[in-house]
C-alpha cells in the first residue's frame, strides 16, 4: 500500500489517521457489535457520534449559542436553493459575484426571489476582490451572498465583509465549501455559512449550515420540510435521516484538528503551505498565478504554464512522483493544487520539488 499527495478539489485528501481509525472501527464501534453504517441513527450510540461531532466542531470554530449548527444534505449546490427559500422572503437577495461559485449561486436564487448583483469582478476573469466599499448593494437586501474561497478561481476573502459598517442591517451568507475550518470565523459579520463536507470536513453527502436563530422561521410556502432550517433545527438535524457515516468520518476529523491544536493552529499550517507554494510559483519563469495577493485562496492554487504545450508532460511527471489530481478545473485550464487541511506540509514541499525539477529539465 502506498499513499500519494493528493491535490483534489474535492472530494479530497482526508488526514490518515481518520481513515485508520475508520478502518479498525468498520465492523465493531467501540465494542457495540455494529458497523456506523448500520446503526439506528434514534439509538444511543448514533446518538454520541452526532452529539460529539456537533459539539466538537462548535468548540473548533466558536460557533455562538445563538447559531444552529445543522447537518444536512444536498451539497453546496442545494443549498443555492435551499438559502432563498428560507431567508429570502420572495424579496431581493445581493450578491457579489467573485467567480464561478458565486455566480451559480445567484443564477439558482433566480428562481425563487429578485437577485441584484451587487459586485462582479468577471471583467478582471475573477482575480481580484473590490473593496466592500465599492458594493452596490440594494436599499433592503434579504441577505447578501458571497462565496469566501472561490475554490474554481483561487480567490478568497481573507477578511469577511462587515455589512453593518457599509451601513446594511441585511444578514451575511457566506457559502464556505471549500475552506470551512481552516482559518476561525468571525460569527459577529456572519448570519449563515453553508458548505458541502467533501472538501475539509470529510465524505461528501454531509452539508454543513451554520445559522443564527432569529433568521430561521420566514421559510416560503414551497420549501421542502426536510430542507426547512428551522424543521431541521427543530429536530436536531434528525427530521429525516441525516447520513450518518459522513458524520461520524466528520466527526473524526473535527478530533484529529483538536489534536493538531485546533483552528489557529491549522490555520498557521495552512498559510506556511501556501506561502510555500505562492513563492515558488511567482520565483519561477515557467508557472504563474493570476490572482491579486491580497486575495489569493490558501486552499486552492490555481496556476498555469507559460507554455500549455507543457501541461500533459507536467501532469504525468507528477503522476509518476506521486503527485495526483493537479489537473485545473475545465472552465479555467491550466493547474490547481488544492492544499487543504489535511494536506500535509511534506506534501506541499513534494510538489514545489517536482514544479523546479520540471522547470530545469523542460528549460
Ligand atoms: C464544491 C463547492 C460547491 C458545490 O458543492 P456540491 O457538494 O457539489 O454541491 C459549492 N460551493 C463551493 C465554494 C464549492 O467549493
Amino acid at each position: 500500500m502506498s499513499r500519494s499527495f493528493n491535490f483534489s478539489a474535492g472530494p479530497a485528501v482526508m488526514p490518515d489517521e481518520v481513515l485508520q481509525q475508520a478502518a479498525a472501527e468498520m465492523l465493531d464501534w467501540h465494542g457495540s457489535g455494529m458497523s456506523v453504517i448500520e446503526m439506528s441513527h434514534r439509538g444511543k450510540e448514533f446518538g454520541q457520534i452526532l452529539y460529539e461531532a456537533e459539539s466538537d466542531l462548535r468548540e473548533l470554530l466558536a460557533v455562538p449559542s445563538n447559531f444552529k449548527l445543522l447537518f444536512m444534505q444536498g451539497g453546496g449546490l442545494a443549498e443555492n436553493a435551499i438559502v432563498p427559500l428560507n431567508l429570502s422572503r420572495g424579496a431581493t437577495a445581493d450578491f457579489v459575484v467573485s467567480g464561478s461559485w458565486s455566480q451559480k449561486s445567484m443564477q439558482e436564487a433566480r428562481k425563487y426571489c429578485t437577485v441584484h448583483e451587487a459586485a462582479n469582478t468577471s471583467a478582471k476573469a475573477h482575480t481580484s476582490l473590490p473593496d466592500p466599499s465599492t458594493w452596490q448593494l440594494s436599499a433592503q437586501p434579504a441577505y447578501v451572498h458571497i462565496c469566501s474561497n472561490e475554490t474554481i478561481n483561487g480567490v478568497e476573502f481573507h477578511e469577511l465583509p462587515d455589512l453593518q459598517a457599509l451601513g446594511c442591517q441585511a444578514p451575511l451568507v457566506i457559502d464556505f465549501s471549500s475552506h470551512v475550518a481552516s482559518r476561525p470565523v468571525d460569527w459577529s459579520r456572519v448570519g449563515l455559512a453553508f458548505g458541502g463536507a467533501q472538501k475539509n470536513l470529510g465524505p461528501a453527502g454531509l452539508t454543513l449550515v451554520v445559522v443564527r436563530e432569529d433568521l430561521l422561521g420566514n421559510a416560503l410556502e414551497a420549501c421542502p420540510s426536510a430542507f426547512n432550517y428551522k424543521t431541521v433545527a427543530d429536530n436536531q438535524s434528525m427530521y429525516n435521516t441525516p447520513p450518518t457515516y459522513s458524520i461520524y468520518i466528520a466527526g473524526l476529523v473535527f478530533q484529529w484538528l483538536k489534536r493538531q491544536g485546533g483552528i489557529q493552529a491549522i490555520e498557521a499550517r495552512n498559510m506556511a503551505k501556501a506561502e510555500l507554494l505562492y513563492s515558488a510559483i511567482d520565483q519561477s519563469q515557467l508557472y504563474v498565478n493570476k490572482v491579486a495577493k491580497n486575495c489569493r485562496s490558501r486552499m486552492n492554487v490555481p496556476f498555469y504554464l507559460r507554455d500549455e504545450l507543457r501541461n500533459e508532460a507536467f501532469l504525468s511527471g507528477a503522476k509518476d512522483r506521486g503527485l495526483l489530481q493537479l489537473k485545473g478545473h475545465k472552465s479555467v485550464g491550466g493547474m490547481r493544487a488544492s492544499i487543504y487541511n489535511a494536506m500535509t506540509i511534506e506534501g506541499v514541499a513534494a510538489l514545489v520539488a517536482y514544479m523546479q525539477d520540471f522547470e530545469k529539465t523542460s528549460a
